[in-house]
């Protein structure tokens, strides 16, 4: 991208990067650490960037390739998501393109003229691609400002995803002198993160780690019982949203797909089995909102970065921690609210403890043990879900209330004593030998006259019809309980259920055991944690419409409706309903070339919209974020007449005696009219006042120090001396300078 000369100098910075943040991308403010990163970046000082998925890590080098003067080479070892990568740049008028072995020849070699004529700002290159000698020869001749390495991760071979080639990288960087390395990675394991710095020979103070703690992702865990039942309820509040749904086997996939299909909703499976063909259909249909829901084996999920993704499922039990995350991971990366729904059952644990069983290394086995233990303890946990899902990579999470998570939302019923009833069912256990599944002992303990009870004479046991205080739900919540706690074992092959040492020290009541008996209800979810974008009461309807230009325009262009404007963009035109190419920069996610190319087709949606419904455009910048303001103001009130009035060019004093009011009404007018979202010039406010100018200066600095929404502070500091109409005149021109 060409600036002016003025605008940048020799060694590019800060602030010409916010510059770009706003003018070419649209956004407001740099997120935690994108900062820090893109000031070491443009410094030439090589840099690790550790973000979650989701954090921005793109910006990093993004940004600085528009502000150097020569190429941005960026590496990526996921092939597929080049060209959406590059449709996503292009659509905001940056000059960026890909090599790799997807191309055609001819358009291999058109980018190669491309990187010759030094045309292009951003390169992406498969790692392979970047060792071929003729692509770095012609590479090294030219100046290469920024070697991003994406995926970093894959340099170390403790990570879930070691690639040889990324091992020669470190060599091939040497090779331009003028350019500065980056490594992005999302890992969130100490032990890689420490040896890609290693590897890249970066130094602690150049490694950046952001927080894994991603805000906008409610975690919830509810036992299964009825599947299906349970995954349809949840889609039933998720309507028309994209999302995906993991299973543990193909057949699963296919299965649930059917029943999801036959139920109304919209879904494709996705998994190895299928042929590469109908995977990338069915994922490429996913991505082009054509399809609402993925049903997937984990076989789905590298490389889609599909930012508005709103739910993630695990209908089955994910193997550990780290593919859990990673796998909820993929939902809500613009940040806005999304869903992460865990069916969890002892069955599924079971039956990848099976699986474990299976390994011929006992070492292996051991880890994938103690790694499936972890996610047990996340499962169980009784407390906030982010405190054992980022105590497992590390991080000490240590806020008193999440609000998005099933524990902090209330969700989870109480604790309570259950010692007495485990007591009498271990005690059933062990007086029928451990050799009875938990049915048998139930119905020993309520006093069933079944045959195999009869059979046994287990109805001469001294515990025999012992538990009939509880019902069968009851019952189950405590078996439930002591599975949980590692009290009792279930065999896998006889389904018996056995003690373990815990047991022991209960029944013989050196230890007390907390439980739930209560039945888990079903879950009633309030939205608590919402982004500013999200708490914008905006209008469905609108929204609709420009969900629908959106797709109609992603069609006809052959890309993927995201790459045109992001959900939380549609939300903001919405809620603002901005009437003029200039407003719509102001717009989240609108930058200049996106408001030229795309401009009027929103535009015209939106103003069309208004008049059919007689909306107002909301004013942006005069609105407090957090405190969205709900009513339009209808034209035949009063506040909207003096607002017009005042902006044809009258003074305060001119609309008073017009109206024969007082000034201090008029303000007033004025005041509300700001509040309903309008903006007024604040020029000629002042002119209302009576006061002197070394007064207003005071009034002004009061202001400054208490806020300006409350008078009283401000009339007490100034010692009463003021009168409520002054400070209300300066209260005015402070608002509409906001
Ligand atoms: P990552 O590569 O770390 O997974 P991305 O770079 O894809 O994350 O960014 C995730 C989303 O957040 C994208 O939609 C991106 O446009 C958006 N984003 C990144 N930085 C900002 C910012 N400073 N303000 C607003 N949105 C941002
Ligand atoms: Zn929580």
């Amino acid at each position: 991208m060409q600036f002016s000369e003025d605008t940048v100098s020799n060694m590019p910075d800060i602030q010409q990067a916010e510059h770009v943040l706003h003018e070419v991308f649209g956004f407001e403010a740099f997120r935690s650490l994108q900062k820090d990163i893109i000031q070491n970046v443009l410094q030439k000082q090589d840099t690790l960037a550790i973000m979650p998925t989701g954090g921005g890590k793109s910006l990093c080098y993004q940004i600085p390739a528009l502000l150097f003067q020569g190429l941005t080479i960026v590496v990526s070892p996921l092939i597929s998501l080049m060209k959406d990568q590059v449709d996503q740049l292009t659509a905001y008028g940056i000059s960026a393109s890909y090599l790799n072995s997807s191309l055609s020849p001819q358009e291999y070699e058109a980018t190669l003229d491309q990187i010759r004529r030094n045309k292009l700002d951003l390169l992406y290159l498969a790692p392979e691609t970047l060792l071929k000698g003729n692509v770095l020869n012609l590479l090294s001749g030219l100046n290469v400002e920024c070697v991003a390495i994406d995926e970093a991760h894959c340099i170390s071979e403790w990570g879930h995803d070691f690639r040889p080639e990324y091992r020669q990288l470190s060599s091939v960087t040497e090779k331009f002198e003028n350019a500065v390395t980056l490594g992005l990675t999302a890992t969130a394991t100490p032990r890689v993160q420490k040896d890609i710095a290693n590897s890249l020979g970066l130094a602690d103070a150049n490694t950046f780690v952001a927080s894994f703690n991603r805000k906008n992702l409610y975690l919830d865990v509810v036992t299964k019982s009825n599947p299906l039942q349970q995954v349809i309820n949840f889609l039933r509040r998720h309507e028309g949203e994209s999302g995906i749904i993991y299973c543990f086997s193909r057949n699963q996939v296919d299965e649930l797909t059917q029943d999801l299909n036959a139920n109304g909703f919209n879904a494709l499976p996705y998994h190895a089995g299928l042929g590469e063909t109908i995977r990338t259909e069915n994922q490429n249909a996913f991505i082009r909102d054509e399809v609402d829901i993925i049903v997937a084996t984990i076989a789905f999920g590298m490389g889609i970065d599909k930012p508005d993704v709103r739910f993630v499922v695990h209908h089955d039990m994910p193997k550990n921690i780290e593919s859990y995350y990673q796998q909820i991971g993929r939902a809500g990366r613009d940040g806005l609210q999304s869903d992460c729904f865990f069916l969890f059952s002892y069955g599924d644990a079971g039956k990848i403890r099976y699986f474990i069983g299976q390994k011929e290394d006992p070492e292996e086995q051991r880890v994938a043990e103690e790694h499936l233990q972890k996610l047990m303890e996340y499962v169980e946990a009784h407390q906030c879900r982010r405190i054992k899902l980022l105590g497992y990579f590390g991080e000490h999470f240590n806020v008193q209330n999440c609000g998005m998570c099933d524990f902090c939302t209330g969700d989870t019923p109480e604790r309570e004593n259950i010692t007495v009833p485990a007591q009498k069912f271990l005690s059933t256990m062990a007086r029928t030998d451990q050799r009875f599944g938990y049915n048998h002992i139930l119905n020993v303990l309520l006093g069933s006259r079944r045959k195999e009870v009869l059979k046994f004479n287990h109805d001469k046991l001294s515990t025999y019809g012992i538990g009939k205080d509880l019902s069968r739900p009851e019952w189950k919540q405590i078996y439930r309980e002591l599975m949980k706690q590692d009290i009792i074992v279930r065999e896998f092959e006889h389904k018996s259920l056995k003690l373990t040492p815990k047991a022991i020290e209960i029944l013989k009541g050196n230890q007390e055991i907390f439980g739930v008996i209560e039945e888990p209800a079903q879950k009633t979810r309030t939205k608590s944690s919402k982004s500013d974008i999200e708490s914008l009461d905006f209008n469905r309807d609108l929204f609709k419409l420009l969900k629908k230009k959106r797709m109609d325009l992603a069609r006809k262009q052959g890309v993927a409706p995201f790459i045109i404007f992001g959900d939380s963009t549609l939300i903001e035109m919405s809620y603002y309903y901005p009437q003029s190419k200039e407003n719509l920069l102001g717009i989240h996610g609108v930058g200049r070339a996106k408001s030229k190319k795309y401009g009027d087709d929103f535009l015209g949606v939106i103003v069309e919209f208004c008049q059919q419904h007689d909306l107002e455009e909301r004013s942006k910048s005069a609105l407090p974020k957090s405190k969205p303001i709900k009513k339009t103001l209808n034209r035949n009130n009063r506040p909207y007449q003096v607002g017009q009035m005042y902006k044809s060019g009258k003074l305060i004093s001119e609309i008073a005696a017009e109206l024969d009011v007082k000034k201090g009404t008029v303000v007033g007018y004025l005041q509300k009219f700001i509040r309903a979202g309008h903006s007024i010039p604040s020029k000629q406010i002042l002119e209302a006042s009576e006061l002197e100018e070394k007064d207003l200066e005071k009034i002004q600095k009061a202001f400054a120090k208490h806020g300006h929404e409350m008078l009283r502070p401000v009339f007490d500091e100034l010692e009463e001396k003021i009168s409520y109409d002054e400070l209300r005149v300066v209260q005015l021109y402070l608002m509409a300078r906001n």
